[in-house]
């Protein structure tokens, strides 16, 4: 059966700085593959080109057989609306919505009717056991409670793959293994795969697979 993602001989630079030399990912329906590497090794630029954010210089990535190095802009945004969801380090929430209106905003997004999408939110939050922020604004939760939001925001759509950059790299180990067992679960239990950049091996353990990033080369390591 053909991986749901995958990049082939990746390769993009900016200006005189190389960031992919040559990365290589494939990932499997509901696979949790961390992306490991040192900071400035490409993991980001990989996680970027994948996801159709960035277009590498060469090489190809490819979603459910289509290629999306080939899609022109609109193509692109409109598969990562319908099939993407993203989590980041910080500063993904917009301050001015409550937390239920930042989950429901994607659904909203897609024309989904406010009370059906403010419904399915506050059916994330819980799962997310952020229930009792919903009508909080961001800035009003603490770092940890904000993640779990973020999450429940990205897994709203149900998309097929959630991209998360250092989800949990400003938040401390006990609230980031929070956010890590959550996010891991969810994305289960929804058959959605995780593309998961970290550079922290306690958070790495919560995939499947990890792949190293060198250099803005990829190498597969056998899980330990
Ligand atoms: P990582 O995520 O592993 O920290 P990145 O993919 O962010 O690595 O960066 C890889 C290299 O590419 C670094 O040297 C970084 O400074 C450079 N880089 C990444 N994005 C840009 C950009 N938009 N403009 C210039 N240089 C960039
Ligand atoms: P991370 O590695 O945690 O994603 P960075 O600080 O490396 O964070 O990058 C944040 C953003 O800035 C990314 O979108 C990246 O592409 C961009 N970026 C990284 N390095 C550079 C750089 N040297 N010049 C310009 N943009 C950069």
């Amino acid at each position: 059966r053909a991986p749901l993602l995958v990049a082939e001989d990746l390769r993009k630079s900016f200006g005189a700085t190389s960031a992919l030399d040559g990365a290589w990912l494939e990932v499997d329906a509901g696979e949790v593959v961390a992306v490991m590497g040192p900071s400035g090794s490409g993991k980001s630029t990989l996680l970027h080109c994948i996801a159709g954010i960035v277009r590498p210089d060469s090489g190809r990535v490819f979603f459910d057989g289509r290629e999306v190095s080939l899609m022109g802009d609109a193509e692109r945004s409109a598969l990562r609306r319908a099939q993407f969801g993203f989590v980041f380090q910080f500063g993904q929430l917009v301050p001015e919505l409550t937390c239920l209106e930042n989950v429901a905003l994607p659904l909203r997004l897609e024309r989904t009717r406010r009370r059906e999408a403010e419904r399915r939110a506050g059916e994330w939050l819980e799962r997310l056991e952020v229930g009792d922020v919903a009508g909080k604004r961001p800035g009003e939760v603490s770092g940890g409670q904000g993640q779990r939001v973020a999450v429940a925001r990205a897994l709203v759509t149900s998309p097929k793959v959630i991209f998360a950059d250092e989800p949990t790299g400003a938040l401390d180990s006990f609230n980031g293994e929070r956010v890590m067992r959550l996010l891991t679960t969810a994305a289960r239990e929804s058959h959605a795969a995780v593309v998961l950049v970290t550079h922290e091996a306690r958070v790495a353990a919560y995939s499947d697979r990890e792949v190293v990033v060198r250099d803005g080369r990829t190498r597969d390591m056998a899980r330990t």
